[in-house]
Order: structure tokens, then sequence, then C-alpha cells
């Protein structure tokens, strides 16, 4: 297994995104993620296969690795569905950091 692998799992990837490369920065470790299939994805609403449109990679904080501040890079991606029109395609570690935000709160 390598270490792409074993963040991946860490991470909750998902099928569609996959820990492309990790870099150490001082005291920092950046996880880079891009989209499996970066041409077309699946429309959240109904599943239908769509192109996909992607931003530029964007840094948002993730929870600490040992001593590291720790940086997920990846862009945000839309697909356009012929039935649904322009929609994001989530990034399945949000909702981790969210509900953790949510558990630190007592939310
Ligand atoms: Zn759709």
């Amino acid at each position: 297994m390598t270490i792409e692998e074993i963040f991946h799992n860490a991470i909750q990837t998902g099928p569609s995104w996959r820990v492309i490369q990790i870099d150490q920065q001082s005291e920092a470790i950046v996880i880079h993620i891009g989209l499996i299939e970066p041409r077309q994805a699946k429309c959240p609403e109904c599943g239908a296969a769509s192109a996909v449109e992607m931003s530029s990679p964007y840094r948002i904080r993730y929870f600490p690795f040992f001593q590291y501040k720790s940086f997920i890079e990846a862009p945000h991606a839309w697909v356009h569905c012929p039935r649904h029109g322009k929609q994001r395609i989530e990034h399945p570690w949000e909702r981790v950091i969210d509900q953790s935000m949510r558990n630190s709160q007592g939310i």
C-alpha cells in the first residue's frame, strides 16, 4: 500500500477522488487530491454521466497530522447535466470537517 492509498483511506475521498501527491512543507503536510476521471462525472441529482468543469486547486485546512498542520489541495468540480444544469460535486472530506466542527461545538 502506498502512502497516497493510506491517506485516501484515512480521508475517505470516495470513489470519484484520489490522493495524487503528498508534500511536506516545513511545518505542514499538503495532500493533493484530484478527480479519478477529470473529464466526466456523475450528476449528484440523477447520476447521469456529464462533462466536468474544474476550478484551479484551492487549499483548505484539515486535521493535524502528528506535529504537522495539514491541508487538502483540490479543485472544485461541477458537472453540466442536461436535466439539472450545473451541479457542484461535493468533496467527501468537507462533510467530515463539518461534522467535526459540529461535534466540537456540541451541535
Ligand atoms: Zn442530473
